[in-house]
């Protein structure tokens, strides 16, 4: 397993680790498998979806906001009840597949850890697995 280390600037922030993503496999021995993206945080999670433009992500994380605004008539003690609900929104995993030793990502596709009670340092897991041939 590859631990990545992330390092996050705003409270809600959609960060584009396709690349480290993509070194953690170049740099495993696998040519054909699945890489998995795992993030072990209750308010943060991981996303793919359009990075070729940045005002995407924007959009995702004013969207985000509004969906579960930071103010509400939250139980939760520790004031970042949006940032789990965020959380539970996306999701805190994604599959990717992985050929000739690179990400099969669609052309528009990148990987974003999503941000939702930052800033901080995070962490994300990253398990590179190879095909097992029959037999
Ligand atoms: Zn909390």
């Amino acid at each position: 397993m590859v631990s990545l280390r992330v390092k996050t600037a705003r409270r809600t922030q959609l960060l584009d680790i396709t690349r480290e993503v993509q070194k953690a496999v170049a740099e495993s021995t696998v040519n054909s498998g699945v890489c998995t993206i795992y993030v072990p945080h209750t308010t943060a999670g991981v996303i793919i979806n359009e990075h070729a433009d940045p005002d995407v992500a924007s959009d995702m994380e004013a969207a985000f906001d509004q969906m579960a605004p930071r103010e509400g008539n939250y139980r939760h003690a520790e004031g970042n009840s949006d940032s789990h609900i965020k959380t539970a929104l996306t999701g805190t995993s994604q599959v990717v597949l992985v050929e000739g030793g690179k990400l099969a990502l669609g052309r528009w596709q990148g990987i974003f850890f999503c941000e939702f009670d930052g800033p901080r340092e995070r962490t994300v897991w990253v398990k590179i697995g190879a095909d097992r041939d029959r037999g």
